[in-house]
């Protein structure tokens, strides 16, 4: 039987490494991850295994984490312009009323709000 996982899309041979995941730009990293890497594309490849495996090591990272995103419509306050925040990321934050964030504009399509 072919081994197809031990091929790239190229065609190359690719070989089993281990490397790193870096998720939400570096804040969190997912070390030991099983991965192929081609010499030829210079390209490290994730199989629909190594993508599951690397998902279980992102749990046990953060427990209670699942990928959070979200679809909200902004709400208007007085003058201003809110987003609600649903219940389970208040309380998987700890998020409280009158606690300060800070949001950092990344660009005009991303907010990034950091806690403490
Ligand atoms: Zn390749």
């Amino acid at each position: 039987m072919r081994k197809v996982d031990e091929e790239c899309f190229c065609g190359a041979k690719a070989r089993r490494i281990k490397t790193q995941l870096e998720l939400y730009d570096g804040n969190v990293v997912i070390n030991d991850v099983d991965a192929l890497y081609c010499p030829k594309c210079n390209q490290e490849l994730l199989t629909t295994k190594d993508v599951k495996k690397a998902r279980e090591k992102l749990k046990e990272i953060l427990p209670g984490f699942q990928a959070f995103s979200i679809r909200k419509k902004i709400t208007k306050v007085g003058n201003s312009l809110t987003i609600p925040l649903a219940k389970e990321l208040i309380e998987y934050m700890g998020l409280k009323k009158g606690e300060e964030v800070r949001i950092i504009l990344k660009n005009r399509n991303r907010l990034i709000v950091d806690v403490a």
